[in-house]
């Protein structure tokens, strides 16, 4: 498709000693342009492996990262670092991953300088856009990372990222580190950067309700697999999701007007991704397995209205016809 910007299909590569983890199992995932996709999992079900994978930062085996159609693995020389500048991952701790020693005015530059994507007007004219376009005061260019607070300088790290020209950005847990109030702040950030520079987003979180603000889709994953996606609407709709797991994940975000069935919380700790279990993963978490859940693994099964989810139940049609009983008892 002409407007399908991103297509990821595969496994990630084993390193040589066993035991080989398959991070990703056979995952596919489409990103449209300009789409906000909301990546969800609990931590060790491969999402962040996902999006380094999709950036470019993990050599992956058996599968393709594509990018306009091309294959990012293809690309060489000038080519193949344009690819990687344009997609940029925001971490969860940006102190981390801004240089103590360096100024707002070098850590955002200096990427653009190397690059040779510096305006007309030099570094100052891009610090200065940048600060202000992630809403900080420009006078604070000569200043050092740990004169910030948390969310400026997830702010910073924003606009480092923002500093290279990227359109697709993956941010990884970006504002997990945050206190509340100012995640909310991060998050409107996020949605202006959408809208104005027409950035296509991959909002990686462990909570649903994150991405349920800022995600068009929501992608679930569980132990290395998509497990569900749809539109995010219909996540949160009267009908919900299809797939236990994602339901599960809903239960734990509070909410008012909840009918139909829901459970509190997923019970019991996430396998080893070293040793997952057989048939469905969920199985030993799910409230509803049968015995086919043991053995065989349910297919990625595609729905009306853009949904899918990976389920025994109901033939196939996950939780719906469990949900349409319940609340009519
Ligand atoms: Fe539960 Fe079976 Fe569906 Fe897996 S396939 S989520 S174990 S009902
Ligand atoms: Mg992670």
């Amino acid at each position: 498709k002409p407007d399908m910007i991103e297509r990821f299909v595969g496994r990630l590569a084993g390193s040589p000693p066993p035991p080989t983890v398959h991070a990703l199992d056979d995952v596919s995932l489409e990103v449209m342009k300009g789409e906000v996709v909301g990546l969800v999992g609990e931590s060790g079900c491969g999402k962040s492996t996902l999006g380094r994978a999709i950036a470019g930062m993990l050599p992956i085996s058996g599968g393709v990262v594509e990018r306009q159609g091309r294959d990012i693995a293809s690309l060489k020389g000038r080519d193949r670092m344009e690819m990687r500048l344009r997609t940029q991952i925001i971490f969860q701790d940006p102190m981390s991953s801004l240089n103590p020693r360096k100024t707002v005015r070098q850590i955002i530059g200096e990427a653009p300088r190397v690059h040779g994507l510096l305006p007309a007007g030099g570094v100052d004219a891009l610090v200065a856009d940048l600060l202000a376009r992630v809403g900080l005061d420009t006078a604070v260019a000569g200043r050092y990372p740990h004169q910030f607070s948390g969310g400026q300088r997830q702010r910073l790290g924003i606009a480092r990222a923002l500093a290279v020209q990227p359109d697709f950005l993956v941010c990884d847990e970006s504002i997990a580190a945050l206190d509340v109030s100012i995640q909310a702040q991060v998050i409107n950030l996020f949605m202006e950067l959408k809208r104005d520079l027409g950035l296509t987003l991959l909002f990686i979180s462990h909570d649903l309700s994150v991405v349920q603000h800022i995600s068009d889709r929501v992608v679930v994953m569980y132990l290395g697999r998509i497990v569900e996606s749809a539109p995010t609407d219909e996540i949160f709709g009267p009908e919900g999701p299809r797939h236990p797991y994602t339901a599960a994940l809903l239960a734990e975000v509070p909410r008012i007007d909840r009918r139909g069935h829901t459970f509190s919380t997923v019970k019991g700790e996430i396998p080893s991704p070293l040793s997952p279990p057989g048939g469905c993963h969920f199985h030993p978490r799910c409230p509803f397995a049968m015995d086919i859940c043991k053995t065989t693994r349910p297919a990625l099964k595609d729905f009306e209205g853009g949904h899918s989810a990976a389920c025994h139940l109901d033939g196939g049609a996950g939780l719906r016809a469990i949900k349409r009983n319940t609340s009519n008892d």
